[in-house]
């Protein structure tokens, strides 16, 4: 392998650029090409290249977002959008890419690997920490500061009033976010998809607290809860059934993405950048990297797009202890 692509893919997470980095620095330091693909598959298809040295991605490794920007992009879900790309690639020399991204650019990858045999390398970057084969993506730690800063702010203020706030966080098919910001801001009740406790019990719970002498009530729901009710429905689901609280609602939304990355992403994404080059030059492919008991892995894209991490039932358990 003489050239190696890079590209970001789908959302965003901060970490993308210090995995940039990582890759554009390893290619030099193992004496390969390195050339930057733009936004995305969309970039491939139109040959948005830019040749990286060293020097090209200085000063990025405490930026968020991505340099190289990210797109969705519909015609590399195409046989013939994915020829496009296989030429625009051949035409420019490029030998093999490192894609980072989640479950869906991986999806793209793994196809165009097995129509093409390209070789093909993921790194997962996400902040939903939502793929198989790694105990951490790129961005999840950097969301979690975001978000325990962001409800120590609502906190005071729900303090100030005597208030109950449900927070709403990202996280639509795995609870990550909610439960370890929802521990680490010392929340009172936690509503992530992987488990519907009921709306009896949220009551319950509530009316405990505020009995036992709690002066505010923070609840975190993630996007995707099982409760059947949003944020705004909680709201005034408690409202109507338990009218002793004064309730607000807070909606975090996409600055949960944004930030400059955590010390933890920059080396997470750093090691992960490394080990995707290597993994290139030593002839292996369709791989995503990993980490998992703090040793770099390397787990088939395959089954790293079809489950998710599980959630961890020992913090879920002490959730459950420290809202006594
Ligand atoms: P996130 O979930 O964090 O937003 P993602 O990588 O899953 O990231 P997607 O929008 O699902 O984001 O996918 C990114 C791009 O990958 C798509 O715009 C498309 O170009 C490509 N892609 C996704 N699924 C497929 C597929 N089945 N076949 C080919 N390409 C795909």
């Amino acid at each position: 392998i003489k050239k190696i692509a890079v590209l970001t893919s789908g959302g965003d997470s901060p970490g993308m650029n210090a995995a940039i980095r990582s890759v554009v620095r390893t290619c030099a330091y193992m004496k390969v090409d390195c050339v930057a693909v733009y936004r995305g598959y969309q970039g491939m298809i139109e040959g948005d290249f830019k040749p990286m040295d060293a020097r090209s991605v200085n000063n990025i490794i405490n930026k968020g977002g991505t340099i190289l920007k990210s797109a969705r992009c519909n015609d590399f879900r195409t046989p013939e959008g994915r020829k496009i790309a296989h030429d625009q690639l051949l035409k420019a020399g490029i030998d093999a890419f490192v894609v980072i991204g989640g479950d869906g650019s991986f999806t793209g990858a793994m196809i165009f690997n097995r129509e093409y045999n390209f070789p093909v390398i993921g790194i997962p970057g996400t902040i939903d920490n939502d793929i198989f084969g790694t105990t951490f993506t790129l961005g999840f730690d950097t969301a979690l500061n975001t978000v325990v800063e962001c409800i120590d702010k609502i906190r005071d203020t729900a303090s100030s009033h005597n208030r109950l706030f449900f927070v709403e966080v990202m996280g639509r098919d795995v609870g990550h976010i909610a439960l370890n910001a929802g521990v680490g801001a010392g929340a009172e009740e936690i509503l992530i998809p992987e488990e519907n406790l009921g709306l009896d019990r949220l009551l319950e719970s509530l009316k405990r607290s505020k009995e036992s002498g709690k002066s505010s009530s923070i609840v975190i729901v993630a996007e995707g809860d099982k409760s059947g009710k949003n944020v705004f429905e909680l709201k005034e689901y408690v409202e109507e059934h338990l009218p002793i609280y004064d309730v607000r609602v807070s909606v975090l939304g996409h600055m949960q993405r944004g930030g400059a990355p955590s010390c933890f992403d920059r080396v997470l994404a750093s090691r992960m950048g490394v080990k995707a080059v290597e993994a290139l030059l030593e002839g292996k492919t369709n791989l995503m990297v990993g980490i998992q008991d703090n040793q770099l892995t390397l787990t088939p894209i395959n089954k790293a797009i079809k489950g998710h991490t599980k959630i961890d039932k020992e913090l879920i358990r002490v959730s459950e202890i420290m809202t006594t």
